[in-house]
């Protein structure tokens, strides 16, 4: 878990959380405060959707649930953790299942050398009375061999189900990690993704660059046309972006109608080509209301680009974006701006 919210917003998130929180019937501790906190930064659409249907009921919040919600949705599991820990467990089974399937042949090879020696002694010394002692032998042999082979199938099957845990853990992962309104990560898909590829950054390499693109006017559309078509532009945003980005490039929806855009080994001018294709594209998209057919007024968006500067905080960063995009804002709108040095 991991929160980089400014003082501001997250003196917001507490006005916001508090009123909603008091009303429940769990007490006030930070398990409760955790789960209101990623309510109302609205990051987090699978808690969301789990409250709001306990709400919609008419039920209130007691610890019970508190703690689940606490469990299910934030207190994820260590990813690397457990991807370690999945890949060591199919090593170790891969490696007795190799073993066992080697017992296996040679105790095959056993049993045929017997058969021969056994083949090969009652020509040479018929009536010895060799048969019993052999016939003992090679019972037990076949024996060695079920049982071999039967441990070969438990490691096998063993090894099964490792792989489909971890698939299960890959896909609650990535429902966590995803937004419920585009498809897109949401905001903390998106922080572990920009602390992973500046942990990762070779310093010789431009970039990453980072774009924060802000639909303007929103509210406007929402008060225009209502909350669904709002949804409708959101969407249709979303899928420019998702046409827009390529290869290692990472597109979230940062917050209601915010997005921001990670461009690995990007220097700032490639940045603002892809800023640019990006504001053009939005402008020239027409969205249709589902009732009438009308086309609405154009929707126009504002970006800010900004390179990494070696040394730099993810949030100081995620800073310099921002007030670059704010100066789009302030400017006009419908365009893009670069972030300078500090
Ligand atoms: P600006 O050009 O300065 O960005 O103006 P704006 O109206 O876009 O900015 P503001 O941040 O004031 O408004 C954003 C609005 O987005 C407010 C909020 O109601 C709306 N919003 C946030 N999330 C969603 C959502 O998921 N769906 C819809 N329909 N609206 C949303
Ligand atoms: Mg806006
Ligand atoms: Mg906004």
């Amino acid at each position: 878990m991991k929160y980089s919210d400014s003082i501001e917003k997250s003196a917001e998130y507490l006005r916001l959380a508090l009123p909603l929180m008091s009303k429940q019937a769990a007490a006030l501790h930070p398990v409760s405060y955790a789960v209101w906190y990623e309510y109302v930064a609205g990051r987090n659409a699978a808690l969301k959707a789990h409250i709001d249907d306990v709400m919609q009921g008419g039920l209130l919040l007691d610890e019970g649930v508190t703690h689940e919600l606490f469990h299910k949705h934030i207190a994820e599991l260590d990813h690397d953790l457990a991807q370690r820990v999945s890949e060591g467990f199919q090593k170790v089974m891969a490696d007795m299942s190799h073993s066992a399937s080697q017992a296996g042949d040679h105790a095959h090879q056993f049993g045929s050398v017997l058969d021969q020696l056994s083949e090969d002694l009652a020509e040479s010394l018929p009536g010895a009375g060799l048969g019993e002692g052999m016939d003992t032998l090679r019972e037990q042999t076949r024996n060695m061999q079920g049982a071999v082979a039967t441990l070969k199938g438990r490691l096998d099957d063993s090894r099964r189900e490792i792989e489909t845990l971890r698939q299960e853990v890959a896909k609650a992962r990535e429902d966590a990690l995803a937004d419920g309104l585009t498809g897109l990560i949401n905001r903390r898909g998106f922080d572990m993704a920009l602390g992973k590829s500046l942990a990762a950054r070779e310093t010789a390499e431009a970039g990453p660059s980072l774009l924060i693109v802000d639909i303007d006017f929103f509210k406007r559309v929402n008060d225009s046309y209502g909350h669904l078509f709002g949804d409708k532009v959101i969407r249709a945003v979303a899928q420019i972006l998702k046409d827009n980005v390529k290869g290692k490039d990472t597109a979230a929806r940062y917050g209601g109608e915010e997005f921001v855009i990670l461009l690995p080994d990007t220097p700032l001018d490639g940045a603002r080509f892809v800023a640019e294709k990006i504001r053009a594209m939005v402008e020239r998209c027409r969205i249709k209301r589902a009732d009438n057919k009308e086309t609405v007024a154009n929707v126009t968006v504002s970006l800010g680009a900004a390179c990494y500067r070696g040394g730099e905080s993810a949030n100081d960063f995620v800073a310099r974006a921002d007030s670059a995009l704010y100066a789009s804002k302030q400017q006009g709108r419908n365009r893009v701006t670069l972030a300078g040095a500090a």
